[in-house]
């Protein structure tokens, strides 16, 4: 589990509100129910994210704000226009390409 405040404050303190225990009147253990699957920051109030259990999808919704930058090159060994990304390879040669700075 790795619980992080959803306002970043810092606090590093977390009160689960998933769980509420009902006990009857001699204080004997009836059940408990799910109630919510949250934890609440107890530093400043705000729900906290356990990023254990979403990493996947907070890391697709990373990836949609800061998309990979597409760069077109041309590649020294074929000439042809590439548009590289995660891999530093021509589709069309297979040369490995490097980003070149275009002068001028
Ligand atoms: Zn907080
Ligand atoms: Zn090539």
């Amino acid at each position: 589990m790795l619980l992080m405040c959803a306002n970043r404050c810092g606090g590093a303190l977390f009160r689960a509100l998933f769980a509420e225990v009902d006990l009857d009147s001699g204080g004997e253990y009836q059940h408990h129910r799910i109630l919510q699957p949250s934890y609440i920051c107890l530093n400043c109030g705000s729900p906290a994210l356990d990023l254990s259990e979403v990493p996947g999808e907070l890391r697709a919704q990373q990836e949609e704000d800061e998309p990979p930058p597409a760069v077109e090159i041309l590649c020294p060994v074929c000439e042809s226009l590439v548009v590289i990304g995660s891999d530093l390879e021509c589709p069309n040669c297979g040369a490995f390409l490097e980003e070149i700075e275009v002068e001028g």
